[in-house]
């Protein structure tokens, strides 16, 4: 992988963005007959997470590992040294999004990724409270020129906003994966995880099909001492995708570790 493919995590605005809260208010609207109705999905960098795979790739009707091929480009997260994944841009003129047509929008917008129901507000993070598990998060709008979604009248608090956008439910599902990442970064850079480490992190967070599998058809619960309600409760896909990202904040950081321990030889 070379540098070009690697994301900056922290993309820098070019005027600092007033911090938000959820009860701070702004003015933004979105719909078919804006002017500028679909120039926000083209060109863009959209970095998918672990539950936005997990819905696109059925909605899809295809295998995680065939929507990993088709539609994602491979990054590494450069500050966490962590793998990740993007959406794959069309090769048109503008890098248009696979799923934008010009007159009907998103096509699989029920299904549409995190980032773009964040859109327009960003989420930062003043500080990491590790164990407490507080979230120390703001917002800001992102303020675009070919947007003019700002100049509506259409008015939301970022409570309200995330809610409508369904941001908290993929916010409270990707939570475990965030804190590997948010975790990792919290290292010193010499603490680096293996090339099998890294691995694991991608088949659990990107490729569900094949975790389940790794889970159901492997040695894995012979190993591990998983009590029968939680392998009931992980046939479902979100159940499985939270025990993996406890699995691995367990295997990495030697925190959490209840319900994932090793079985003892008799
Ligand atoms: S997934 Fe949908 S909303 Fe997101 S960039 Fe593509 S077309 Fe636009
Ligand atoms: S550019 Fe802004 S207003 Fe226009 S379609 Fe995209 S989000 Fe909506």
């Amino acid at each position: 992988m070379n540098d070009s493919n690697k994301r900056d995590e922290n993309p820098k605005p070019e005027i600092p963005p007033e911090q938000l809260s959820y009860n701070s208010r702004f003015k933004f609207n979105c719909h078919k007959g804006i002017k500028c109705f679909t120039d926000c999905c083209r060109g863009i960098d959209i970095m998918l997470t672990p539950y936005d795979i997990l819905n696109l790739r059925k909605r899809l009707e295809l295998t995680s590992e065939e929507f990993l091929a088709i539609y994602t480009d491979p990054q590494l997260l450069e500050k966490a040294d962590l793998p990740v994944v993007t959406l794959k841009l069309l090769d048109d003129e503008r890098k248009s999004c696979p799923f934008v047509k010009d007159d009907e929008g998103c096509i699989i917008y029920k299904d549409r990724p995190t980032t773009c129901r964040y859109y327009p507000l960003g989420v930062g993070s003043l500080s990491y409270s590790g164990e407490q598990g507080e979230k120390d998060e703001f917002f800001f709008t992102v303020k675009e020129s070919h947007c003019f979604g700002f100049e509506e009248d259409k008015e939301w608090t970022v409570a309200e906003w995330r809610q409508d956008q369904g941001v908290d439910l993929r916010d409270e599902i990707n939570e475990g994966w965030m804190d590997l990442i948010v975790r990792k970064k919290s290292l010193p850079s010499s603490m680096k995880l293996t090339d099998e480490s890294k691995k694991m992190f991608f088949l659990i967070c990107y490729n569900i099909d094949k975790f389940r599998k790794f889970v159901f058809e492997s040695s894995f619960l012979d190993r591990y001492a998983i009590d029968q309600k939680t392998i009931d409760k992980i046939k479902d896909d979100v159940e499985l995708l939270k025990f993996g990202f406890g699995w691995l904040k367990a295997t990495f950081f030697q925190a959490g570790q209840d319900g994932y321990q090793v079985k003892k030889e008799s």
